[in-house]
């Protein structure tokens, strides 16, 4: 889309559009809006829409808490499951601070930054997530269960994947949006499910999960179901990840691709490896920044434990999918679908980036099932842990000056503090495992 100030006011008139979301992403990823009817349109596209920054978790700035939404005209879109007579559309909006410069912890503009200098380097990044989640039960007072009677598994079809229905909804929709939808399927767990749509440049690429999410969560509950993007729901199932495939282009020109390699790999593909295993650690911070995203990164259930990368092998950290001539892409399959998705692009680039900046060559592929190595040959191999926990990812980050840079100061404060007192406060529960565990033989 490339849609003018008149292209939007005729749209919104001949598509007879009542109200418009002005909507934007908080740092920990939720997405929020605002409704104005038509009559305030012009005031909107103006930039002079303000609200009160200081209500929105991890934008707090009590001293100036105005801020400004400067909408981003591209992002122009209806939403198909709103009446048709006075449609609901809505716009992605920058957030602003009063004086009208950008706000630094805006996550699309920490976003915007390091695309920026990528495009410095003669760079576009391109992204294509692969979201997965559940569809669970309500009880009778419409509160989300983790109840399914379902038993489908892996690509199993209907009657046996009672999600079909709503799923077939769900990518309608977003086709209906503009989404180009290439696969939905039925995956392992029972009442899991996974949705791909085709990769964009990264910003688009983030907003359109932002979308996808919404619509998701938006047409499940028209099925009576309650959408799940929690990395791990079930003990004992394989969690939700949010496989993250990422290259580079230059004039169009995938610059990944280099047919003379035995993987078909250029160096600056390698390099950008390089990068990602060198920040791993920190960017997992982001990438997986719940509390429960750490139960989804455990052996056994197809999510990554080990920092290492393959063209072959599944199980790894980072995975070179087969691809025609001129796609290679790499495969970072640790992220989960409750990252933010500006944050965790901008900190994959930027790790990318300074690999091809200095040229950090990856260590060797494991190429074998890295489950069952040794502890020894693991070592050997130099495959290190993922944190395990959000606090070791924390500390990570913490030690890591380049990654924080690039979400700048008072987001990187805001977002240790935050993640910390969440860590604490879970550490500080007793869980239902303990209790059944301890309490009658202790
Ligand atoms: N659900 C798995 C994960 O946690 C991925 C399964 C798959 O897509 N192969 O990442
Ligand atoms: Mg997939
Ligand atoms: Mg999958
Ligand atoms: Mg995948």
């Amino acid at each position: 889309n490339n849609y003018t100030r008149e292209d939007i006011l005729q749209m919104v008139e001949e598509e007879d559009v009542g109200f418009i979301r002005l909507q934007f992403t908080d740092i920990f990823g939720t997405l929020k809006n605002v409704a104005i009817t038509t009559s305030q349109l012009e005031k909107a596209l103006n930039n002079q829409c303000m609200f009160d920054g200081s209500s929105i978790e991890g934008f707090a700035r009590v001293e100036d808490s105005d801020m400004y939404l400067y909408p981003d005209l591209n992002t122009f879109e209806i939403f198909p499951w709103r009446p048709q007579q006075g449609k609901v559309a809505r716009l992605i909006c920058e957030v602003h601070k009063a004086d009208g410069t950008p706000f630094e912890s805006d996550p699309r503009y920490v976003l915007k930054k390091v695309i920026e200098e990528a495009k410095e380097m003669g760079y576009q990044f391109n992204v294509g997530p692969e979201c997965e989640f559940f569809l669970f039960h309500m009880d009778d007072d419409s509160v989300p269960t983790t109840i399914s009677h379902e038993r489908a598994t892996y690509f199993d079809l209907g009657p046996l994947d009672f999600g079909e229905n709503a799923r077939r909804d769900m990518v309608l929709t977003m086709e209906d949006m503009g989404f180009v939808i290439e696969a939905s399927h039925h995956e392992m767990s029972p009442a899991q499910h996974e949705i791909d749509f085709q990769y964009d440049e990264a910003l688009s690429a983030a907003d359109n999960i932002m979308t996808f999410k919404l619509v998701v969560k938006t047409i499940a509950k028209r099925h009576g179901l309650h959408a799940s993007f929690m990395p791990k729901p079930k003990y004992g199932e394989n969690g939700s990840g949010m496989h993250t495939n990422m290259s580079l282009s230059r004039d169009g020109v995938n610059i990944f691709s280099d047919s003379s390699d035995e993987k078909g790999l250029s160096k600056e593909a390698y390099y950008f490896i390089g990068g990602i295993m060198k920040h791993i650690k920190a960017l997992t911070f982001i990438t997986n920044p719940i509390v429960n995203s750490y139960k989804r990164l455990v052996p056994g259930f197809e999510a990554p434990v080990y920092i290492a990368w393959s063209a072959k092998n599944r199980t790894p950290l980072i995975r070179i999918p087969t691809a025609p001539e001129g796609e290679e892409r790499i495969e970072l399959r640790s992220p989960d679908p409750s990252a933010n998705p500006y944050l965790a692009f901008a900190v994959c680039l930027a790790a990318g980036l300074d690999g091809i900046r200095n040229k950090i060559m990856p260590p060797k592929s494991i190429d074998c099932n890295i489950f069952e190595m040794t502890e020894e040959e693991r070592a050997a191999a130099g495959a290190e842990l993922l944190p395990r926990t959000l606090l070791e990812a924390a500390q990570a980050f913490e030690e890591d000056t380049y990654i924080k840079n690039v979400l700048g100061d008072d987001l990187t404060e805001k977002y240790i503090k935050v993640k910390t007192e969440e860590y604490m406060n879970y550490r500080n529960q007793v869980t239902d495992w303990e209790i059944a565990k301890y309490l009658h033989v202790i």
